[in-house]
């Protein structure tokens, strides 16, 4: 067995060596043990049971939430030369029925199907009568009612199970780690002692970046253009604002498209197409766009507002850089998204059945998630340090490849300032929030400040001399080392916590650190290939055969499987299989057409080339 699984690897997906995580969650299957896989976005969770599904005899449902990612899924598979084909609503009444005629003329290995599936009698029967021998529930955290994607329809999953003639192994995968929604999963899937594998969080090739513009429209455009044509993702936090940013890309002539619930369903469809078929390079969308999205070649997520926590930007921004080349993260951030996510969690639809405590110990716990979510923009240590803690994993103190990593910092005593502004605090009552705490600091006479008689208070004016923006920033500060904290939603008001009272009576100093400037200006955006030149030709040759086959460009060959031609410049078979991502079925398929370039490509710049390519041959 152990040898035919390496084999599989290469000879369907084109890899030498399984990533962290996979080979147990296969070996555990092809030992029919259930498994329970936690791994983050593009860690390669459908691996785990695709390749036991090749492997093991008879069939393999794979119960999947969204059409759209079955479709894409079945059509890599085909590509890698597996049969493979997808159940759902897309399909016509007399597709469907063909399609499952298939199925049970054991025509397809893998068989992807929507939850609400399993409900109807002619799958039932189909499913009765065949041989399945693993099922395997993609984004199992679905059937979990704390999560924040639960859908009632994978609560027929188990019901569908236990009404086989007998009960296949069962492999469900997530990218949710929560420990409810964990045991959510066991308990209501039913899974028999599951071997449970988790990998660490850290997706070493995402570069995490916090901006906080003064002007968010236009630092975001100038971010796309230096990103020029590359597939990217823009998430807000309201329809109205994707409206806005997606009018404003396309007015600059940025090919942008939008996505969110308002939307009609055809539409939508489109505008996910659009975008994953390279024929729009930015998606600009709410939160409702991305699960199970399987584009890997996006290159960077734009924040445009903050998210309600570090779960949800660490699953969107997680969408960047799934085929493991480097790719950005980065938050605009400014401090009115916090009153925006402050207004969601306030309102929030909640599941009726909660009692008026739980409800108010989910409002509490969400606000928690929050001001944690608000330290991550405002922090200056290593920002992936920061979320790889949160999650509980290992974290180095600095990465070296977040904004925080390449800034410089200086750290500076702040404690006479703390005790201007604490004290500012509390003699105006512990009632107002930063901008009129700033006002009354700065001394100014505003209409509002007069009539609340603030201006005879002592501590009017007493920091005229300090630019308003870094009184908030000392502000920012002291609320992340607990010296203050907001309360109320809408404009929260700042109170004073037990700390401060040590340095009001100058028994505590207090520090923070500050930015004194960026240690290199330029991270470089290019996918980083020896040969850029190659590597546009080799995507034209791509785009090609993606068009012609109807298959999404990386589909047919990932940006990285591009990128490791560029470096291994293979002409012959041999070193065509070699390259990463290329399989015995893409390299019949493709390797020709390719090598063709590389050939060319060579060729064009012997001169300037001998010594890399005679290295390469060798190697
Ligand atoms: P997930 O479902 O966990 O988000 P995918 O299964 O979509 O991740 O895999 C993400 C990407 O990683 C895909 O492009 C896949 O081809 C690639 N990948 C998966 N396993 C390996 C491996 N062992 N070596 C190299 N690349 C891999
Ligand atoms: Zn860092």
């Amino acid at each position: 067995m152990t040898v035919d699984k390496y084999a599989i690897l290469k000879q369907f997906f084109g890899y030498t060596s399984f990533r962290d995580g996979q080979e147990k969650a296969v070996d555990a299957l092809l030992a029919k043990q259930d498994v329970l896989g936690i791994m983050p976005t593009g860690a390669g969770k459908s691996i785990c049971y695709q390749i036991p599904a090749i492997m093991m005899s008879g069939i393999t449902l794979v119960i999947s939430p969204l059409i759209s990612l079955m479709k894409d899924q079945v059509n890599a598979l085909v590509q890698q030369g597996v049969s493979a084909a997808y159940l759902n609503r897309s399909l016509t009444d007399a597709q469907y029925h063909k399609a499952l005629a298939n199925a049970a003329n054991e025509q397809y290995k893998i068989i992807y199907v929507a939850p609400e599936r399993l409900e109807s009698n002619s799958f039932l029967r189909f499913a009765l009568n065949a041989d399945v021998s693993l099922i395997a529930v993609d984004e199992a955290h679905c059937v979990s009612q704390w999560g924040q994607d639960f859908r009632p329809s994978y609560l027929n999953i188990n019901k569908f199970i236990s009404k086989l003639n007998y009960r296949p192994v069962i492999g469900a995968f997530t990218a949710t780690a929560t420990h409810e929604v964990k045991s959510d999963i066991i308990r209501l899937l039913q899974l028999n002692n599951p071997a449970v594998v988790t990998t660490g969080f850290d997706r070493p090739n995402l570069f995490f970046s916090v901006m906080k513009p003064k002007n968010k429209s236009e630092t975001l455009l100038k971010l796309i253009r230096e990103r020029n044509n590359q597939s990217g993702i823009v998430y807000c936090s309201t329809r109205k604002k994707v409206e806005e940013v997606c009018d404003m890309l396309n007015q600059k002539g940025v090919q942008a498209t939008r996505y969110h619930a308002g939307l009609v369903d055809s539409e939508r469809a489109k505008n996910q197409d659009d975008f994953v078929y390279d024929r729009k390079s930015v998606m600009v969308a709410t939160n409702a766009f991305g699960m199970g999205i399987d584009k890997s070649d996006v290159r960077f997520v734009i924040h445009y507002n903050m998210p309600k926590n570090i779960e949800s930007y660490y699953q969107e921004a997680g969408r960047a850089g799934r085929d493991g080349e480097d790719a950005d993260c980065i938050l605009l951030y400014s401090k009115a998204d916090v009153s925006t996510c402050r207004y969601f969690i306030e309102n929030t639809e909640e599941n009726e059945s909660l009692s008026p405590e739980q409800r108010e110990f989910f409002k509490k716990r969400e606000e928690e998630r929050l001001k944690q979510m608000v330290f991550y923009c405002t922090t200056s240590d290593c920002l992936r340090g920061y979320m790889l803690k949160y999650f509980g994993d290992e974290h180095k103190e600095s990465c070296g490849k977040c904004s925080n990593c390449l800034t410089e910092f200086e750290t500076v005593d702040v404690t006479m300032e703390a005790q201007k502004i604490l004290s500012c605090i509390i003699r105006t009552g512990q009632n107002y929030g930063v901008k009129m705490l700033t006002d009354v600091l700065r001394g100014v006479p505003s209409e509002r400040i007069q009539k609340a008689r603030l201006d005879r208070q002592s501590t009017f004016g007493i920091m005229h001399d300090v630019k308003a923006f870094e009184i908030k920033y000392i502000i920012e500060k002291l609320e992340e080392q607990e010296y203050i904290i907001s309360v109320g939603a809408g404009k929260p008001i700042l109170r004073v916590t037990e700390m401060s009272y040590p340095v009001l009576r100058g028994n505590a100093g207090v520090k923070i650190r500050k930015a004194r400037q960026l240690k290199s200006k330029t991270v470089d955006r290019t996918i980083k290939t020896e040969n850029a030149e190659l590597f546009e030709a080799l995507k034209v040759v791509r785009l090609y055969y993606a068009k012609k086959k109807g298959v999404p460009a990386f589909v047919i060959f990932s940006d990285a499987t591009l990128a490791d031609m560029c470096r291994g410049m293979p002409t012959t078979d041999e070193a065509f299989l070699s390259v990463s991502g290329v399989g015995t079925n893409k390299l019949e398929k493709y390797g020709e057409a390719f090598m063709r370039v590389i050939r060319e490509y060579v060729k064009d710049h012997e001169s300037d080339m001998t010594s890399t390519i005679s290295r390469n041959q060798k190697g």
